[in-house]
């Protein structure tokens, strides 16, 4: 309710029916101004928890064996975030064209259909890689890539990528947050080196847990460290 004085122009009272009259005016400009510029007034977005995903592997159980041995079982180490999804005991030394390596990459579990290296754009550089910033699983134009591991070597001639930046969500959740499946959202991180990361994928599936993936890259630029939250802005 917006006030007022208890004075018209000419210097007389207003009766409760001028008063009741003006507050009932009062309220329906507020409420539409209110209405009409909400997003202005709105000061809390919704929160979503944030992963950082450092260099990793993915591999077929056909790679897996080659690397290490028809013998060796794939472990578990310890589980991830996501349901059913783990980081195995088991690590690689992956090599780029400048005969430079990065030792001790963590093979991901369960094993998959598709071999395939997710490292940084630093990580990129380091090793003289050329990735696509793609989804995984698009492997179409991966960089070509060689793994070292204790039994033999594997040459993947489309195996590096640099992951995009995504969220992983149930539909419920993309209910709630208004998008679907292949949508690009914004979304900001706060703090010191506050940074606002657009072209986030949005990824839907009923079996996983609402987060944001970022890779090492993104996490430092916004000076991520420990539990963190993003603010979810909207959709592109
Ligand atoms: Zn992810």
């Amino acid at each position: 309710m917006i006030g007022f004085d208890n004075k018209n122009d000419s210097g007389e009272s207003f009766n409760n029916e001028q008063k009741n009259l003006i507050t009932a005016l009062a309220d329906e400009i507020s409420r539409s101004i209110e209405s009409k510029y909400s997003a202005l007034f709105k000061s809390s977005y919704p929160r979503i928890p944030v992963g950082v995903s450092n260099r990793h592997i993915h591999l077929t159980e056909k790679t897996f064996k080659k690397l290490f041995g028809q013998d060796t079982v794939f472990e578990e180490m310890r589980p991830l975030y996501q349901p059913g999804e783990f980081a195995s005991k088991h690590t690689v030394t992956i090599v780029g064209p400048k005969l430079r390596c990065i030792e001790n990459v963590r093979i991901l579990g369960p094993l998959r259909k598709y071999d395939q290296v997710e490292v940084s754009l630093t990580d990129s550089i380091y090793l003289g890689l050329n990735p696509p910033v793609t989804n995984s699983g698009s492997l179409d134009d991966a960089a070509p890539i060689t793994l070292v591991g204790p039994k033999s070597s594997v040459f993947l001639e489309k195996g590096a990528i640099i992951a995009n930046r995504h969220i992983h969500m149930t539909s419920g959740d993309a209910l709630v947050l208004g998008v679907k499946n292949g949508d690009y959202c914004k979304v900001r991180i706060a703090g010191i080196k506050s940074t606002i990361f657009e072209n986030v994928l949005i990824r839907i599936n009923d079996n996983w847990r609402l987060q944001m993936h970022l890779d090492t890259d993104d996490a430092n630029a916004a000076f991520i460290k420990g539990d963190v939250y993003a603010e979810f802005l909207g959709k592109m």
